[in-house]
């Protein structure tokens, strides 16, 4: 009896593809989901990337924001974002849940960052992560 052989030879099973959820620009939605960028898992890859280093995540999303906020504008100049939504979009999220006590040893933590823009971004970090318009 011959023997029954598969035709063809076997496929090898191509490795699971790990797609990070970057903006595809101008437009700045997520590559991977379509949503608004940062998307939730970008914010949660960002939050693991930045662990301890919150502020350095908020002059960067403010970049960013800065950024979006230039390329949206510019695409779309009569229907884009407003800075508020841009800011919630972009910063809101790292505000903590819940009050809470910052220090580092017995000293409390308190960095206070400004960046002089046409959008007179003021980014705050008293006890804890605090990201607002000033
Ligand atoms: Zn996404």
């Amino acid at each position: 009896m011959p023997e029954h052989r598969p035709p063809g030879p076997p496929r090898p099973t191509p490795p699971p593809v790990v797609r990070e959820h970057l903006p595809v620009r101008p437009i700045w939605l997520c590559r991977v989901c379509g949503g608004p960028w940062p998307c939730s898992p970008a914010r949660a890859h960002l939050r693991q990337e930045y662990a301890g280093c919150l502020v350095t995540l908020a002059v960067h999303l403010a970049g960013l924001m800065l950024e979006a906020d230039d390329e949206l504008n510019r695409l779309h100049p009569y229907t884009a974002p407003p800075p508020g939504m841009l800011h919630h979009r972009f910063l809101g999220w790292l505000r903590p849940r819940a009050p809470r006590s910052a220090s580092v040893g017995d000293q409390e933590v308190c960095v206070k960052v400004e960046i002089n823009l046409d959008a007179n971004l003021l980014i705050n970090r008293v006890g804890g992560v605090g990201v607002g318009w000033g």
